[in-house]
């Protein structure tokens, strides 16, 4: 690509069923597959335009991202604003411009920007950054509202309070998804996700217990402690166990207790 370093292309392989949790989400989702056709739009439909996904790290989001653009059998762009940001005066700006152009240039296409906080966080504080993260935001916001090419944005942020409260207001995004930490019941799901990914059968496991033990996990420290437990099933030579699946989780530090000073282990 062009605009390397801001814009990658990404390749995907997932299926909705991948994603455990996330319900109206994912049905906002299917309801709009095939919205980016000629046909939506012979029927009198407007494209979906995009939608912003807030929330916890290790949640989903990014996974989201990819689940969109398999599902509506498009390509993924990934555009990374943290590499956006230039010395020169204007250049930031010319730089999101032309990634923007690029993207356009391959549409149809899904946008996913990851992180997009960082592209209104230039490394100055903002009040000293002479305006650039304004105008960085501004120069998106007349791109989202004038560009006319099938492109659908996923735009994800962890950290809600760097975004422009603009950012938020009706009519910018099409929906905006809060992606919370996994209840009981939906890390059930993603213990079962993960351990059939790894050619296990979930019915040997008992995801009721894995699930309360594991209150507080993101969807990825969930993935981590069966990679993890696989680790030591294959160095000891067993078979992968709820046993050895709850010693991976108490010895887990999950991030959300740790910040919130829940767990001092
Ligand atoms: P970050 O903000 O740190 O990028 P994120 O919310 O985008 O986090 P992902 O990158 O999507 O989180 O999650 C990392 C991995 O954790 C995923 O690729 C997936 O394997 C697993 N995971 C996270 N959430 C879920 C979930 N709800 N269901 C199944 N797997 C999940």
């Amino acid at each position: 690509l062009k605009s390397a370093g801001c814009l990658e292309s990404i390749g995907v392989n997932f299926a909705p069923e991948d994603i455990g949790g996330l319900a109206s989400l994912k049905k906002w989702l299917s309801r709009r597959r095939g919205g980016m056709s000629s046909k939506a739009r012979a029927f009198g439909l407007d494209p979906p335009r995009g939608i912003l996904l807030l929330g916890v790290q290790g949640c989903g989001k990014s996974l989201c991202a990819k689940i969109v653009a398999a599902d509506w059998g498009m390509p993924l762009l990934r555009m990374d604003p943290g590499v956006l940001y230039q010395k020169f005066i204007g250049e930031s700006e010319n730089r999101l411009r032309e990634a923007l152009a690029q993207a356009e240039s391959m549409a149809p296409v899904i946008l996913w920007i990851d992180e997009i906080e960082k592209a209104f966080a230039s490394s100055s504080s903002s009040s000293a950054d002479g305006g650039l993260s304004q105008r960085m935001f501004g120069t998106l916001l007349t791109w989202m509202q004038d560009h006319r090419s099938p492109i659908f944005m996923v735009a994800t942020a962890n950290n809600i309070s760097a975004l422009p409260p603009e950012l938020m207001r009706k009519g910018r995004f099409d929906e905006i998804f809060f992606v919370d930490l996994p209840n009981d019941a939906v890390r059930r799901d993603i213990w079962k996700i993960h351990l059939q990914r790894r050619q296990r059968d979930p019915k040997s496991f008992n995801l009721e217990r894995l699930a309360a033990k594991s209150e507080g996990f993101s969807g990825a420290e969930i993935e981590q402690a069966v990679i993890s437990g696989m680790f030591v099933a294959f160095a000891e030579r067993c078979e992968l166990s709820d046993d050895l699946l709850i010693k991976e989780i108490e010895t887990t530090r999950p991030l959300y207790k740790m910040m919130s000073g829940k767990i001092n282990k």
